[in-house]
């Protein structure tokens, strides 16, 4: 007899970092629509208040994810309200500088690990003990910068290599209590933060933006940028019935990015 396929994710309670706005916005909207739960953290205080106006029943904390303190107060809030968890989205992310290794300081270098590893790290520490039992579904968000070079970018490179390191190991440590992890690669996402880091390196190379945008998607197969609701489709999947079987994979949403040599 042929199984019915679902995406639908009732009654499933969901985490997602850097929820309020971005790509973790439209992951927010995707889970909401498929019957999760959500609760969001952020460092932007606007961009919470924004979110909870549009749903009210998300639930938020102003949460530095590379705090530590701060990320075991709420998950500590997490249990109370919810006794447990079933996703968890480590989306939360920082492009760090855009600079050559030897203009790189300790203080950007340091930073961009911070949030994009300690971060993912302290998250998903404080994650597991609410899965257990039950199982669970972990999406860390890489980047193309997480399986290819990326010149001027040292330390996001760094740290979105460094979270496939973690998302395999942790689908090989966690995988005998049902908790599967995953890791989501965006090529060129459209929006502000990618304008941002084609403007910075523009100046760097002395070209327009255009000329830049140009350049960049020379370098993708498909000649595309990909949307933050591209990336968000995917998670609900992964995360969803039809994904109950994934676990230790490296999925790139991003047209298939061939360099980012620019
Ligand atoms: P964005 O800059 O638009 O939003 C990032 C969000 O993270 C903001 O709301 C910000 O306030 C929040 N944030 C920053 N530091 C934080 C901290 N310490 N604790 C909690 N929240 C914090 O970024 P985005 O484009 O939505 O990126 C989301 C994720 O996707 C990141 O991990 C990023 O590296 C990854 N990514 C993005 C692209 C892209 O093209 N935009 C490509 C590949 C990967």
């Amino acid at each position: 007899m042929t199984q019915a396929i679902s995406f639908r994710l009732d009654g499933q309670r969901a985490l997602v970092t850097a929820g309020a706005q971005g790509i973790g916005r439209a992951i927010t909207e995707a889970l909401l629509a498929q019957g999760a739960q959500v609760h969001v953290c952020d460092i932007d205080t606007a961009a919470l208040k924004d979110v909870q106006e549009a749903f009210p029943q998300v639930t938020a904390t102003l949460t530095d994810i590379s705090n530590e303190a701060q990320v075991a107060e709420m998950f500590a809030g997490l249990q109370q309200r919810w006794g447990g968890l079933d996703i968890l989205v480590n989306n939360a992310g920082i492009a760090g500088p855009t600079a050559a290794i030897e203009d790189t300081t300790l203080a950007e270098w340091q930073q961009t690990i911070d949030v994009n590893l300690t971060g993912t790290f302290l998250c998903t520490r404080s994650a597991v003990p609410l899965m257990k039992g039950k199982g669970g579904s972990i999406v860390n968000i890489s980047s193309a910068a997480g399986r290819l070079g990326f010149p001027l970018r040292s330390p996001y490179s760094a740290s979105k290599f460094g979270v496939i390191g973690l998302t395999e190991t942790w689908a090989m440590e966690l995988g005998p209590q049902g908790i599967r992890v995953n890791a989501i690669l965006p090529g060129i996402v459209e929006g502000p933060r990618q304008d941002r880091v084609l403007s910075a390196k523009a100046k760097s190379y002395g070209i327009t933006l255009e000329q830049m945008r140009t350049r960049a998607l020379e370098r993708v197969s498909m000649r595309t940028t990909v949307t933050a609701h591209d990336i968000a489709a995917q998670i609900v999947f992964i995360c969803s019935k039809a994904g109950a079987k994934i676990s230790g994979q490296s999925l790139s949403v991003d047209g298939n990015v061939e360099t980012l040599v620019q």
